[in-house]
């Protein structure tokens, strides 16, 4: 299958060479974010491969289908950034990656959580100005904590895991499903209201939707327990920045770390070392001490890289050969 692949980093072709030597694709690397604009460049390519700040709304969908481009493949497990009923409409297939690893994402919160909670990012800072002060480094510890993981998926049943198990947290839940491994291992469902009002450390793992859209907003950070920390390796729309920002400058908020943010298709994954960045909201966040922001990396192992190449190529020859798709996204309307 001829593959027009958007958004390439050097590490994407790496693996995606690597694993095409199993399929023998056409592969075309290019290296702009897919949008309206963008798009046509992929004319005369049947699928196309796009990453999660890749904008796949109408427009950019309908000129994809003019294109000829009956395949999309995302190289993520998220898709908020597709419009499916639209897709389903130009009768262009999407796929995605459902599981690549969530252990990657999983251990990445883990580490967030500690590093945030020890102050480690700023100690490593220190010491590299060769200041060896312990003062404002005091941190809170995990062991008998309550930790609230939203989303008890892959992802969050890994974190409330190895929270419980591991690091011995009271561990509260919410999700409409609830994984019965996780209660035995003492972990207690409650609802989202319960658990963002309750828990010391909030986690977030469920999707974005339009129902889980600021899920953290100016009126769950009134009603959390002060100076709680907040963890996000989901999606950036799950939180309010602006609230974020007016909660940790009154001191409801004790913490931050962010592996994404609402508006991170401006800014993530790209060297923009020297440029002014124009989002203050973002710039007003990376001042405060007591926040930790990293730039969408969550996914970013060797095996999760391999597991996405290795899983979207198989999508591809499958699509190509007619054969059933098992992570086809349903077209939503
Ligand atoms: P998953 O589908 O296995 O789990 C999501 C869980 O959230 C499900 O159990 C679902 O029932 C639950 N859920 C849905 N709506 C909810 C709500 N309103 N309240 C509470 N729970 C709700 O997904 P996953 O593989 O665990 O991934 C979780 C999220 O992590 C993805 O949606 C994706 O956005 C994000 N992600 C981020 C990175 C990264 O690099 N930072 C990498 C992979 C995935």
């Amino acid at each position: 299958m001829r593959i027009a692949f958007f958004s390439t980093k050097s590490y994407d072709r790496q693996s995606f060479e690597e694993a095409n030597t199993a399929f023998a694709h056409e592969i075309g690397f290019l290296e702009p974010r897919l949008d309206a604009v963008t798009a046509s460049l992929a004319a005369g390519w049947p699928a196309v491969c796009a990453f999660v700040n890749d904008r796949l709304d109408p427009a950019t969908l309908a000129v994809l289908a003019e294109g000829g481009t009956r395949l999309v493949a995302m190289r993520c497990a998220g898709f908020n950034n597709v419009d499916l009923a639209a897709a389903a409409r130009l009768g262009i297939t999407v796929v995605r990656v459902p599981a690549y690893s969530p252990e990657a994402v999983a251990e990445f919160t883990i580490g967030l959580m500690l590093s945030l909670d020890r102050k480690i990012h700023r100690a490593w800072a220190r010491v590299r100005e060769n200041n060896f002060s312990l003062d404002g480094l005091l941190g809170l510890g995990l062991h008998g904590r309550v930790a609230g993981v939203v989303g008890t998926g892959r992802i969050g049943a890994l974190v409330a895991r190895a929270l419980r198990l591991g690091f011995g947290c009271e561990v509260l839940a919410a999700d409409q499903v609830q994984n019965p491994a996780l209660v035995s291992a003492g972990v207690r469902y409650v609802p989202t209201e319960q658990l963002l009002e309750q828990a010391d450390i909030i986690t977030l793992h469920c999707p974005l939707t339009p129902g889980t859209r600021h899920l953290v907003d100016a009126a769950s950070i009134a009603r959390a327990r002060p100076g709680f920390q907040l963890i996000n390796t989901s999606r950036g729309a799950l939180v309010d920045a602006d609230a974020l920002i007016d909660g940790l400058k009154r001191g409801l908020v004790g913490g931050v770390a962010l592996d994404v943010y609402e508006q991170e298709g401006d800014l993530f994954f790209e060297d923009l070392s020297n440029e002014i960045i124009q989002d203050d909201v973002f710039q007003r966040l990376l001042t405060f001490p007591n926040v930790l922001v990293t730039g969408h990396q969550a996914f970013l192992t060797r095996p999760a890289l391999h597991a996405i190449a290795e899983t979207t190529l198989h999508s591809a020859a499958d699509f190509e050969a007619g054969r059933p798709l098992p992570n086809r996204l349903p077209a939503l309307s």
